[in-house]
Order: structure tokens, then C-alpha cells, then sequence
């Protein structure tokens, strides 16, 4: 079926409205998809994911960086279909558990491309990276250090490590998602960094390789990333660099977040100045590789009219926390009736009055059977989904030129109970 129109850039690459006006995804149409895999479910287009992981390389290469890697951040879509698409794009990766470590392993990552995280790591966890042969572990504090001191005695392998930098600078973002200011619980403070560099350089198990920083996720502001760059230059020169990840998306139509090649050509800039040239630089993007990629349909279950018009859906904070965690902000339409103007509050069926996907969204007078999408659920939508009361969670399935699988199954009334002794 031919498109006609095509979507806002919040929507998955390729997307379109046919000549129906129904949503197509990875060139297959969503209402389908909704009776073939059932609701709620997260769908993601394919292509979105290996163009914008594509985007990153290219950039690199753009700016004239030779020696980069771009790690996906595992935390924000922990699927192993995706972070083996992204494992058979070039790209490396950042866990941040033992958990996302061993889905990284299966996902088909080589460990040297992978970088292990974490603020609070116990002996078990640390272990672990270890013994895979990480590529860097990325040390959050002196418990840290002890602890490697401790276990990487006597070791044939000498560990590369980087050290977790504090740079006192706050992002433009939500307060629970910024990470880069002083009174954090992520990282070593500039004041502290000297001896945690001292103390990595005297270790025999290790290899202090260089710093690392994350300042916050959803930022949309460059001079950001330049500041907290600038913020770590006097803490000594350095082979490596990881700049975190932290690149702001747009959840709605009128954002503009900077572009991929915007951001990595600030970083590759602002690094040569301050830092020198010649560094190997990483960085860890989540949500700007699989934000966008993703929708996730909804059916509309009842529509009730009080002082307000509640849609109810039969998902919520059970497959997207983000609202509730953090107030973030969405649209939404009905999968064949786009342009709505009928003002409503988007509901999730779980029992808090928090359960609210959006308020405020403008639909085309929703009714019962409906389908629904709300876009940009790829980053921390499925990361973070939850049973609450009793929801088996959500399947993702992959769309791509036409074709829909299923690469993770929706639970089972079983699978609630499975863990039972
Ligand atoms: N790196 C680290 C250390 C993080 O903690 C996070 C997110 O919390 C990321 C990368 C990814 O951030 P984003 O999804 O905003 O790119």
C-alpha cells in the first residue's frame, strides 16, 4: 500500500500514514499488528535503530575522529534483539549489572567492547566483569577501588579501568535523570579525583586508562557537554575519554534536540581543545539510539466523562513508568484517525490515579476498540516495565520492510508465578 504522509520527526524513520490514514511502522500497519500480537505492545522499526546507530559512526568520522567507539547503553532498551542489532552494527556496549552484562554476552558483544558500570557494585558483581575481560570498568568511588585492589591481586590480566568523574556541572533536564552535579551519587568529585587517580596508578591489577563522565540524560544543550569537558581538562592528560551518553531526544512534536552529528562534532571540537588530540574517545548513548525507533499501541478499553475525558488503555505504568517516575511529557494518536482535536487524559488500567500516560492529549474522538500509539517509548519503556498488579508485560516486536516478528513474547499468566518456591 503506498504512503501518502509522512510523520513528525518524533515518529520511527519511514513511518507514514497510507492513503487510509493508518499508521504504517517498518512499512507494516499498525492495526494489524495490534490484532495479530495483541496490545499493549512496543514496536520498533528496524531501520530507525541501525540508521541512527550508523548516524554516531559516520559523525565520528565526519568530525575526523579516527579512534572513537560508540557504546549503546544498554540500560535503555535491555532486549537482546536490540543490543544484538546494535553488537552487528560495530557498536560496543555500557552495562551498568552484572544483569545487563551477562544480556550483553548473549547479545553477542565481544567483552573487549564493553564497558562495565556501577555505584554500587559489591565484590560478586565486580567479579563478574573481570572475569568476562571487559573492556573498562569504570570506577565509581574508593569502595571501588578497594575492592579492585582486592580482587585483581596476583591477576595475570591487568584490568584497563576508567575513573568516574563529578564535574559539578548540571544539565538542563529533570532532576532525577541529572547525574553531573556535585551532590551526586554517581562518580568521584573533582576535589577527590587527584587521590583516586593516585591510588588507580598505583594499583598492579589495573590500568587507569582515563576519565569518564555522564552529566544527565534528555539534555539538549551542548554547551553542557562543553562544560563538563572543560570541567575535567585539569585532572591530567589522559589516552582515553568517555563522555557518557545523555543526548536529548524529542518526545514531542515541537522539540528540536540537537542532531546526532551536531553532538559529536561539539564533543570531537571541544576535546581537541581542551584535552588535546590524539584521545580515544567514547561515548554511551541510550535513549538517542532507541527512543525514537519505538511506538507502543494501546487499545482503548473505556472512555468515561467526569470533569475531564478519561481514556482508559489496557497498559500504563506497567509497560511506561516515565510519566509517573518523572512527569515526561508525550503524544499520542488514534492508529487511523490522526489530527485529533478531542481533549482527553491518557490512562493506564493499574490502580494509583497516578496511572496517567498523558493528560491533555488531543484525540479524534476516542472510542472503545480503538487503537492507540504513543511514539518515543524506545528508551526506558521496556527497560523499566513491572508486573503491578498482576500485568504480564508487553512483547516487542520488530518491523522492518513489511515483515513484523515477535523478538520478545508477551508474558504469561504463568510467567507471573514462575519464580514461585
Ligand atoms: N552512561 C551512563 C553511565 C548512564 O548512567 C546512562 C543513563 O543513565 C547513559 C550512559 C545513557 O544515557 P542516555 O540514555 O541519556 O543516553
Amino acid at each position: 500500500m503506498a504512503s501518502v504522509q509522512t510523520l513528525s520527526h518524533v515518529y520511527p524513520l519511514g513511518s507514514a500514514l497510507d492513503e487510509n490514514g493508518r499508521l504504517q511502522i517498518g512499512g507494516c500497519d499498525v492495526i494489524e499488528l495490534a490484532e495479530r500480537f495483541g496490545t499493549p505492545a512496543y514496536v520498533v522499526a528496524e531501520a530507525d535503530l541501525r540508521s541512527r546507530a550508523r548516524a554516531f559512526i559516520d559523525a565520528f568520522r565526519a568530525a575526523g575522529q579516527e579512534d572513537f567507539e560508540v557504546l549503546f547503553a544498554s540500560k535503555a532498551f535491555p532486549a537482546t534483539a536490540v543490543m544484538a542489532l546494535f553488537a552487528g552494527e560495530g557498536l560496543g556496549c555500557d552495562v551498568a549489572s552484572a544483569g545487563e552484562l551477562h544480556l550483553a554476552l548473549r547479545a553477542g558483544f565481544h567483552p573487549a567492547k564493553l564497558v562495565a558500570h556501577g555505584n554500587a557494585r559489591d565484590d560478586r558483581e565486580l567479579q563478574a566483569a573481570l572475569d568476562a575481560a571487559v573492556g573498562h570498568i569504570v570506577v565509581d568511588s574508593h569502595d571501588d577501588i578497594d575492592r579492585l585492589e582486592r580482587l585483581t591481586a596476583g591477576a595475570a590480566r591487568r584490568q584497563p579501568v576508567l575513573v568516574r568523574i563529578t564535574p559539578g556541572v548540571r544539565g538542563d533536564t529533570h532532576e532525577k535523570i541529572s547525574t553531573g552535579q556535585a551532590d551526586s551519587k554517581f562518580g568521584v568529585g573533582l576535589d577527590e579525583a587527584p587521590a583516586a587517580i593516585e591510588r588507580l596508578r598505583g594499583l598492579e591489577g589495573v590500568e587507569l586508562l582515563g576519565l569518564h563522565f555522564h552529566l544527565g540524560s534528555q539534555l539538549f544543550t551542548l554547551d553542557t557537554f562543553r562544560s563538563g569537558i572543560a570541567a575535567i581538562a585539569p585532572l591530567g592528560d589522559f589516552p582515553v575519554y568517555n563522555l557518557g551518553g545523555g543526548l536529548g531526544v524529542a518526545y514531542t512534536d515541537e522539540q528540536r534536540p540537537p542532531a546526532i552529528e551536531e553532538y559529536v562534532a561539539a564533543l570531537v571540537e571541544t576535546v581537541r581543545e581542551q584535552l588535546g588530540s590524539g584521545k580515544r574517545l567514547l561515548v554511551e548513548p541510550g535513549r538517542a539510539l532507541v527512543a525514537n525507533g519505538c511506538v507502543t499501541l494501546y487499545r482503548v478499553v473505556g472512555v468515561k466523562r467526569n470533569v475531564s475525558t478519561w481514556v482508559s488503555v489496557d497498559g500504563g505504568m506497567s509497560d511506561n513508568l516515565r510519566p509517573m517516575l518523572y512527569g515526561a511529557r508525550y503524544q499520542a494518536e488514534i492508529a487511523d484517525r490522526f489530527g485529533g482535536a478531542t481533549r482527553v487524559h491518557l490512562t493506564g488500567k493499574h490502580c494509583e490515579s497516578g496511572d496517567i500516560l498523558i493528560r491533555d492529549a488531543m484525540l479524534d474522538d476516542p472510542r472503545p476498540g480503538d487503537v492507540v500509539v504513543v511514539p518515543v517509548t524506545g528508551a526506558y519503556g521496556y527497560a523499566m516495565a513491572n508486573n503491578y498488579n498482576g500485568v504480564p508485560r508487553a512483547p516487542v516486536i520488530f518491523a522492518s520492510d513489511g515483515e513484523a516478528r515477535v523478538v520478545v513474547r508477551r508474558e504469561t499468566l504463568d510467567d507471573l508465578h514462575a519464580r514461585d518456591v
